[in-house]
């Protein structure tokens, strides 16, 4: 066995600079400062704000939110026990925004809370191009708000970072699933269509009839989808409140310009939407092809142990889909900031002169790095000119003793010898 250590299967390191790894491209780390940067800048332009909350939760929030009978529940979640204790790694972040919501008591707080969140979640599923163990969602959760602007304003918040990132060819889909109460009706008229077909079904399906008829609905087979096409759909079988409620959340996106699809066997893989769910899809992704999905989950909060219903809506998007996503559509996200200054030192004294004077411009506010290595003055150049510096300070010994030193502009080459004294000056002038 070798000695050395790798990443988990489905996990990846996030580096300074790009890799490849088997499951495609990880983006350099300065590139998600920039995603998350866009994120939370049109986040802060909708007056949403930013929630943290643990990694590790208890499992019977994630297993009693989610659903029993989900695939994340069932089969996917890092689970694991301390004594009496069992905690999940989340693998998602909406049960636990809710979670928080209701220990802190934020309903007193008055209207909507319009919450966000960026962070790592994990999931037990077979490793795969755009499908990891570790992956990181962003998303939004307004909660307490019923109005049909809520969905809409989830729905565009969503579309509009994809647009501020420059990222403009995907698909929004829409449905609406009614109530708890209209959803039996459905599931009844549903499983009564499918169950003499179920010898064409898949055994996945098979199983799906009878333990979340719903899901078949979600199949990406397309057999299946044949067979589905004179299937009975939700719409015809939800309340009239959810009706209106769903025809206000379209009459919102078209005044906001925005065009979407109907789509009658959306369902989304979790239980707890009711009414508005959504997906954002991307041609460019292949088979894992949805970039966000969300929805409204009015149901959440008293599965989780609230006395009172919570109506909510949201979205949860893949930061990895993302970032294929833009790769894929050919989009160049700005590079790492360069240094101001690099600075090349040769001899001894001149070194440990320089050493308080990197320190004294960098707390004027300028990036200064300088080699670490004591290495040879062609080879500080060539780590200059790979960190892509904008200048060079060269310090040599003989020079330190005329209190001089030579600045070499990198974009021109042009090289001037100045007094030492002048540098703080020249350097922070033409930051
Ligand atoms: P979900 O919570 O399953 O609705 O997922 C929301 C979004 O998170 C998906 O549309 C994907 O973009 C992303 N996502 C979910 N699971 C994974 C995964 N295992 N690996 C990478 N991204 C994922």
């Amino acid at each position: 066995m070798s000695d050395s250590f790798q990443t988990i299967p489905g996990t990846f390191d996030i580096l300074p600079d790009a890799q490849s790894s088997s499951a495609g491209t990880v983006a350099p780390s300065h590139a998600w400062q920039h995603v998350e940067g866009t994120i939370r800048r049109v986040m802060q332009r909708h007056g949403v704000r930013e929630i943290r909350t643990p990694i590790l939760e208890p499992t019977a929030l994630i297993a009693r939110g989610i659903g029993q009978l989900t695939d994340i529940v069932s089969k996917e979640m890092f689970a694991f026990e301390r004594g009496d204790a069992h905690y999940v790694l989340r693998p998602e972040v909406t049960a636990p925004v809710m979670r928080a919501y209701l220990q802190h008591h934020l309903a007193q707080l008055g209207g909507v809370q319009r919450l966000f969140y960026v962070g790592p979640c994990f999931r037990a599923e077979r490793p795969q191009k755009g499908r990891y163990r570790q992956f990181h969602q962003f998303g939004t959760e307004y909660i307490g708000a019923d109005d049909a602007r809520a969905d809409a304003e989830t729905i565009l918040l969503a579309v509009d970072i994809y647009r501020e990132l420059g990222l403009t060819d995907f698909t929004v889909r829409l449905n609406s699933l009614g109530t708890a109460a209209t959803r039996p009706a459905y599931k009844a008229a549903l499983t009564a269509y499918l169950r003499p077909l179920a010898g064409q079904l898949s055994e996945t399906s098979r199983e799906r009839l009878e333990s979340n008829p719903l899901r078949i609905l979600d199949t990406k087979s397309e057999a299946e989808r044949k067979l589905l096409e004179a299937a009975p759909v939700m719409l015809d079988f939800i309340d009239e409140e959810s009706r209106a409620h769903y025809k206000d959340v379209k009459k919102h996106l078209e005044a906001a310009g925005l065009s979407f699809e109907e789509d009658p066997f959306l369902v989304r893989g979790l239980d707890y939407y009711t009414r508005t769910a959504f997906e954002i899809d991307s041609p460019v992704l292949g088979a894992q092809s949805t970039l966000a999905g969300g929805g409204r989950y009015d149901l959440l909060a008293s599965e989780i142990g609230s006395k009172q219903e919570v109506p909510a809506v949201g979205f949860a998007a893949g930061m990895e889909r993302l970032f294929l996503a833009l790769e894929a559509a050919g989009i160049v996200l700005p590079e790492a900031a360069a240094p101001d200054v690099f600075v090349v030192t040769l001899g001894d004294r001149a070194t440990d002169h320089a050493f308080p004077l990197i320190r004294a411009w960098r707390q004027s506010g300028l990036s200064v790095v300088y080699d670490l290595k004591g290495r040879s003055m062609k080879a500080q150049m060539r780590e200059a000119n790979r960190q892509q510096a904008r200048r060079v300070v060269i310090l040599g010994d003989a020079e330190l003793d005329a209190g001089m030193a030579q600045l070499k502009q990198m974009d021109t080459g042009e090289q001037q010898s100045v007094p030492l004294s002048g540098l703080p000056g020249l350097l922070s002038a033409a930051t």
